[in-house]
């Protein structure tokens, strides 16, 4: 058995909408399709993923070096000790020969989309959703079959009003979530707490705010946001700061008691481990870790991430892999972790997840369909099909 070929598109994800940073209006994502010769109800098996959301598509590194490194290997060397299935540890460290240590983000995206892509095909030639395998394999065989999720919405769009802000909150409630998240730092102080507070008086006592500075501001104006959002009893406020600045983030976190919320933008495990001994951050105040495993050279990397926080105490529960998308679905499940991430409306057939998924009281069900499960979301699958043809 072997990998006979991985493909990979751009994909445009067209949006109008903002972060307190930048606009998605030049947004693109990687798709990738392992083609491998294993037959599965008369068909190949063939793997997909994408690179998640809020990095751009990189597909030149994909096929200037992880590709062929892949496809080049001898077929045997991938596969597990079984020899009935592939090796995603052993394609992770083939996708890593020859690359220099350091410089996480310019190859852990191209890296962590294919991996991920791999662990669909693995899932699928094993005949079980990617949850139930990663289960069996990281989670003591401890299956999850729904997964807490929240809406990561409230961005900014041209002509948006207070009003249109609260009935997105609540069109967000009406669909059974209980918990959202807006974007803050994308206007002044007093305009941005305005709409953090007209947010918060709309929602019913049980359901839960957060709020996403996505790495804004310095110093000066972290503190200011900090002590303006203490009083209003947030879930957390996420990426205060920039993401590698720690002495910074410790500051924040000893300033502002409620919890704190990053990782997102964090690419390796030693960058993990360097937040968790030097931000600030802590698991019994209900601090949150956002790290997104394509994103950060996939799901065997990020076992070892988990183990990592584990030895420096961390529950799982703290963990809430960024992306809302079935990727962070599954992998929440899997591994058990505190929640994903979703975004209803926004990134078309990128944003969601199966087309049948139900949600109640804030929690998704999983679909059983082997692999990832995005034969049941058909926007998304019909770019993947045409990939695979
Ligand atoms: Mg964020």
């Amino acid at each position: 058995m072997r990998i006979v070929d991985i493909r990979e598109c751009a994909v445009p994800l067209k949006s109008d909408i903002s972060n307190s940073s930048f606009d998605f209006s030049e947004m693109t994502t990687s798709v990738v399709a392992v083609i491998t010769d294993v037959v599965r109800e008369g068909r190949p098996v063939v793997g997909f993923a994408f690179n998640s959301t809020g990095r751009y598509a990189c597909g030149a590194t994909m096929r200037a070096r992880f590709i062929p490194r892949i496809v080049g290997a001898d077929p045997r060397s991938l596969l597990d000790d079984t020899q009935e299935n592939f090796d995603p540890e052993k394609i992770l460290a083939v996708m890593m020969k020859r690359e220099k240590s350091g410089g996480h983000s310019e190859r852990s995206i191209a890296i962590g989309t294919i991996e991920v892509a791999v662990w669909d095909a693995v899932a699928k030639i094993a005949g079980k959703p990617l949850h139930r395998l990663l289960a069996e394999r990281y989670n003591a065989g401890t299956v999850a079959h729904r997964v807490f999720c929240y809406v990561g919405g409230g961005w900014y769009a041209p002509g948006q009003t207070l009003k249109d802000l609260q009935d997105e909150m609540h069109r967000h409630l009406d669909a059974g979530y209980t918990m959202v998240k807006m974007k803050v730092g994308g206007l002044p102080l007093v305009e941005d707490v305005r709409r953090v507070e007209a947010v918060k008086a709309t929602l019913p006592s049980h359901a839960q705010l957060a709020v996403d500075a996505n790495s804004k501001f310095a110093r000066a104006e972290a503190f200011a946001y900090a002590d303006a959002l203490a009083p209003l009893r947030l879930r957390w406020f996420e990426e205060p700061c920039d993401p590698l600045d720690f002495a910074l983030l410790g500051e924040i976190a000893a300033r502002y008691a409620p919890p704190l919320a990053t990782g997102e933008n964090l690419f390796s495990t030693q960058d993990v481990e360097n937040l968790v001994r030097f931000g600030g951050l802590r698991a019994q105040r209900n601090d949150v870790i956002q790290v997104d495993p394509p994103q950060a050279y996939g799901i065997v990397q990020y076992a070892r991430t988990v183990a990592m926080l584990e030895r420096h105490g961390w529950p799982r529960s703290a963990l809430f892999p960024h992306g809302g998308n079935q990727m962070a679905l599954a992998i929440a499940a899997g591994f058990g972790l505190g929640g994903a991430e979703s975004y209803p409306g926004v990134f078309g057939p990128f944003g969601g997840f199966a087309d049948d998924a139900e949600l109640d009281g804030g929690y998704l069900t999983l679909t059983e369909r082997p692999g990832i499960g995005f034969e049941g979301q058909s926007a998304l699958y019909a770019i993947m099909r045409e990939l695979a043809a």
